[in-house]
């Protein structure tokens, strides 16, 4: 059986001490992490903070971004290897605000999601269509491309324990969420997508989450879901009660 994993996915907001404050504020009240992984992924300049506050509590902690080599000169970018000296457990690949912004390409995506497995890293690799793309029909097809191109090298294995999140574009940060059995229907089809590219036993593994306008309101429905194994959430995560009731959402 899959374990739900909800994921707070901060953005560009929060500094050290508000890190610290949310953390104190949330740890000794997140589900036990073999019932639902509660995820918090910062920006890198908190990361130090995130791990001390929540250190030997159940808070899984997350990058939002990771270069896709080691070292070298690569001025301003955040090194899987670091990330996972550090201790580091999921950093998320290939959000839209990163392809559309920063001009990360699928090819990114997969050199990415490679770096952080050689690292011993778990991504969280971010997928989904524009709402130009859905009104013509080619969510489907798009969403599916986008997973065989992320996937592209890695083994059965490495897919099994990875996230696939879905997050149309057109729901993120906008409050109009993609209803339970839209996004039920997309994940249908990344759970499909990897079954054709590896096995049902992989297929079955994966995780898939939804993200765009999750909340606390329509957490549950979501989750009820088959495919739908838990939330990539932006806004709604960054207060610690709304974290809170979203991880306990059961
Ligand atoms: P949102 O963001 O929950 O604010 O819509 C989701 C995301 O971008 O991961």
């Amino acid at each position: 059986m899959r374990t739900p994993i909800i994921a707070g996915n901060w953005k560009m907001n929060q500094n050290p001490e508000e890190t610290t404050a949310f953390v104190n504020a949330v740890k000794d009240q997140l589900p036990a992490s073999d019932k639902v992984e509660a995820v918090i992924a910062a920006p890198a300049v908190d990361l130090s903070a995130l791990l001390a506050s929540a250190k030997g509590s159940n808070l899984k902690t997350a990058a939002e971004n990771a270069y896709f080599e080691d070292n070298g000169a690569f001025t301003g970018e955040t090194s899987p290897k670091v990330l996972k000296e550090m201790g580091i457990d999921y950093t998320i690949v290939g959000h839209s605000e990163r392809r559309q912004y920063f001009h990360e390409t699928d090819e990114d995506v997969n050199k990415k999601a490679k770096a952080l497995f050689n690292n011993g890293i778990t991504p969280i690799i971010c997928c989904g269509e524009t709402l130009e793309q859905r009104e013509a029909g080619e969510t489907n097809n798009w969403v599916s491309g986008q997973v065989k191109a992320a996937l592209a090298g890695l083994s059965a294995d490495q897919v099994s324990s990875l996230v696939i999140a879905y997050e149309p574009i057109w729901a993120i940060g906008t409050g109009k969420t993609a209803s339970s059995d839209q996004a039920q229907e997309v994940c249908q089809v990344i759970r499909e997508t990897v079954k054709d590219l590896y096995n049902e036993q992989t297929a079955e593994n994966v995780r898939i989450q939804y993200g765009g306008s999750v909340k606390p309101a329509n957490v549950k429905e979501l989750m009820a879901k088959p495919d739908i194994d838990g939330g990539l959430v932006g806004g709604a995560s960054l207060d610690p009660e709304s974290f809170l009731a979203l991880v306990n959402y059961q």
